[in-house]
């Protein structure tokens, strides 16, 4: 079960001690840590090759450029995108989605039209949508889930109709884990005329990404969850529909020629990359992909669905502790609270013993509303945890029972 433990030495954080302990870090679900190599990557580019892309004629800009495509490139080897056109570098996957929120209304959502989304969507595929329905006049409808955390696809299936223009759904929900079935939600969509953006965020570090199997129109991913920086990440769209739809910033970078009267735009993938980009960021995302793929994503979904079974047996054995997110079809999440105890007293006390868990409502507020709840505790799972991060979890959450007497 702990066949990746020789992977965590590529981690240095990994060493910090906590208050005396060695950490336990199960907060990878908001970001997870970086390794060696993605850090210096990040120190290589300022020490070797710093320069603005695109712009120059000049030794270190020409090398500047030549990695960030190549980072385009290992990024479209990873989602296993027809072009590099198809990718696009945004802040992250609140960026991508209010990039497609906004285009894709401006150019294709008219009063009367219908967005899709789910119950179980963070809230970054939650507003943009919201906006968007109340600045064009049209309707969002909730796929809801149920207690188990699987979403009502009788429901969805309802919600269709030649109405609707778009579905936005996470393929895995990071308050349950849910591993959403987003084949069938694509297949139906198609049916009824709709388009599909599918939110990678919980998925890409997990499970491999073939987006021209899924056949999603968008998809997207931040680099700082799948071991690369913060401030960096991916929309993939198909080149259909990024060549229709209109430029979301303007500025530098995205333009073909400006004068006073009127301005045309980049063809693909710059015209949705206006300023200077956060170049160092997206080499060092290539850095961070090429390492998943070093590792193996289907080694990586092997070990933590081990260790997800493995620790999902050990609390459901703790007398009060109740877990939020039961489907079947699971991965690295478990949220969970214990009878009489607040989520955040449950944090407190674990960070205290070196165990970094994240609490609240983990950004999916009518996830907690279903379960009439204001938050949970939750661990979230990475490549480099085992199972002796598991038992220093479940010990201290029996400590921490007896410290408050439940
Ligand atoms: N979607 C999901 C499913 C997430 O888990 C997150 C972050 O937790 C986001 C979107 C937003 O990601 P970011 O803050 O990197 O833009």
């Amino acid at each position: 079960m702990d066949n990746l433990t020789k992977y965590r030495d590529d981690f240095p954080i990994l060493q910090t001690e906590i208050y005396g302990r060695p950490l336990v870090y199960l907060d990878n679900a908001a970001t997870t840590q970086k390794p060696q190599c993605v850090i210096d990557a990040i120190t290589d580019y300022y020490l070797s090759t710093n320069s603005n892309v695109h712009r120059g004629l000049h030794y270190l800009s020409e090398k500047a450029t030549a990695a960030q495509e190549g980072a385009r490139q290992i990024a479209q080897g990873y989602l296993n995108a027809q072009s590099p056109r198809e990718i696009i570098f945004t802040k992250g996957t609140t960026d991508s989605i209010n990039l497609v929120a906004f285009s894709f209304g401006e150019g294709f959502v008219h009063p009367g039209d219908e967005i899709i989304i789910s119950e179980m969507e963070h809230h970054s595929n939650f507003v943009p949508w919201q906006l968007m329905c109340e600045r064009k006049g049209a309707t969002l409808k909730v796929i809801p889930f149920d207690d188990n955390g699987e979403l009502r696809m009788d429901v969805y299936a309802q919600h269709l109709s030649e109405k609707t223009r778009l579905v936005a759904v996470n393929y895995v929900s990071n308050s349950l884990g849910t591993i959403n079935p987003v084949r069938e939600i694509i297949t139906k969509a198609h049916d009824a005329g709709a388009v599909v953006l599918i939110d990678g965020a919980q998925s890409v570090q997990h499970i491999p990404t073939d987006v021209q199997a899924l056949d999603c129109e968008f998809f997207c991913f931040s680099g700082h969850k799948i071991y690369g920086p913060t401030g960096i990440g991916v929309l993939y769209g198909k080149e259909e529909w990024l060549d229709k739809l209109p430029p979301y910033q303007a500025g530098g970078e995205m333009i073909h020629q400006v004068t006073v009267e009127k301005t045309t735009f980049s063809e693909l993938p710059f015209k949705f990359e206006a300023g200077t980009p956060n170049i160092a960021g997206i080499i060092a995302l290539g850095q961070a992909l090429s390492y998943v793929r070093s590792v193996g994503v289907p080694d990586i979904a092997e070990h933590e669905n081990e260790l997800l079974q493995y620790a999902t047996e050990k609390m459901s054995a703790i007398d009060g502790l109740r877990i939020f997110g039961t489907a079947p079809l699971k991965t690295s999440v478990i949220s969970f609270l214990v009878n009489g105890i607040h989520h955040y007293d449950m944090g407190t006390l674990l960070d205290k013993m070196g165990v970094a868990v994240r609490t609240g409502h983990h950004c999916t507020q009518p996830v907690m509303d279903h379960y009439h709840i204001e938050g949970t505790v939750r661990a979230s799972l990475a490549l480099y945890n085992n199972t002796h991060d598991i038992d220093t979890l479940v010990d201290g959450i029996i400590k921490v029972k007896q410290i408050t007497g439940q």
